[in-house]
């Protein structure tokens, strides 16, 4: 599977999968799912006030759990989660693509398990990966049942390709979705040769995040405008205030991963990891 706009509105993967569908990307073996996910939220785009439409009641990307997926609860992406997940149950292998707030590198979110960065390290794109186990506020769908259990082959990647509505991230997304099928060798990579606009790096560096910062009050705000992947060289530096508490860096060297401006109680305001 591939899937797209989990998040109304990051378009690049949107773009990406409407490239696999002109280009009529057909599987030589197995079956290909292509998957427009958060189409409520996709549909209420509004250029003056284009962050909004990341969802319509709630974050799509935190239902995945059986418990909320069968539990009683109602929104509109619970509605949308509940009609998709029998498809989500069938997938081995899933690419998930979205794109950031902030002008950043872009990045492979490859969940807490080895065989989600050795998943990663196979498909080698982009520079950055990133291994972690999500947020608070619930399950993303790459982590979904079999996806972050060790004992199955299902895997996932979830691709962040850079800065939202960018003509960079599409081309990144477009080239991670053609590669993706190469590799798995859904199509040739004959087929997919043309597609690849974007360059693999080198060498990939692996990032480990050790946990997210939840924001426990309706005040918070960070003393710089971080974009990401800025390295904060001492322990206990104060990055930001929650309320009148001081958040302060964990570790030495640590990374300001994807640093939101969504900043209400149990969200995430930022993760911080180390290289590794
Ligand atoms: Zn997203």
């Amino acid at each position: 599977m591939i899937s797209s706009v989990v998040h109304g509105n990051e378009l690049c993967g949107a773009i990406a999968v409407d490239h696999l569908m002109q280009n009529k990307a057909c599987p030589l073996h197995g079956k290909l799912t292509l998957a427009f996910m958060n189409v409520a939220a996709y549909h209420s785009f509004d250029p003056d006030n284009p962050s909004a439409s990341r969802f319509v009641d709630e974050d799509f990307n935190r239902l995945w759990t059986k418990e909320e997926l069968e539990g009683k609860r109602d929104s509109v992406e619970l509605r949308r989660a509940r009609e998709v997940h029998p498809i989500v149950d069938t997938v081995d292998l899933l690419l998930d693509i979205h794109s950031m707030q902030t002008n950043t590198l872009p990045l492979i979110v490859a969940g807490p398990l080895q065989k989600g960065r050795e998943f990663a390290k196979q498909f080698g794109i982009p520079e950055m990966v990133l291994t972690d186990s999500g947020h608070k506020a619930g399950r993303r769908m790459r982590d979904y049942e079999g996806f972050s259990d060790p004992n199955t082959t299902r895997n996932a990647l979830l691709i962040e390709c850079g800065q939202h509505w960018e003509v960079s991230s599409s081309e990144l997304a477009i080239t991670a979705a053609w590669r993706f099928l190469s590799m798995l060798g859904v199509v040739s990579e004959e087929t997919a040769a043309p597609h690849l606009r974007v360059q693999p790096p080198d060498q990939q560096q692996f990032v480990e995040v050790s946990g997210p910062y939840t924001i426990q009050t309706d005040s918070f705000s960070f003393v710089e405008k971080y974009v990401g992947l800025e390295v904060i060289p001492s322990a206990e530096t104060i990055i930001g205030y929650d309320g009148d508490e001081p958040v302060k860096t964990p570790y030495n060297n640590c990374i300001l991963i994807m640093p939101s401006r969504r900043q209400l109680p149990g969200d995430t305001a930022v993760r911080f990891g180390k290289y590794v």
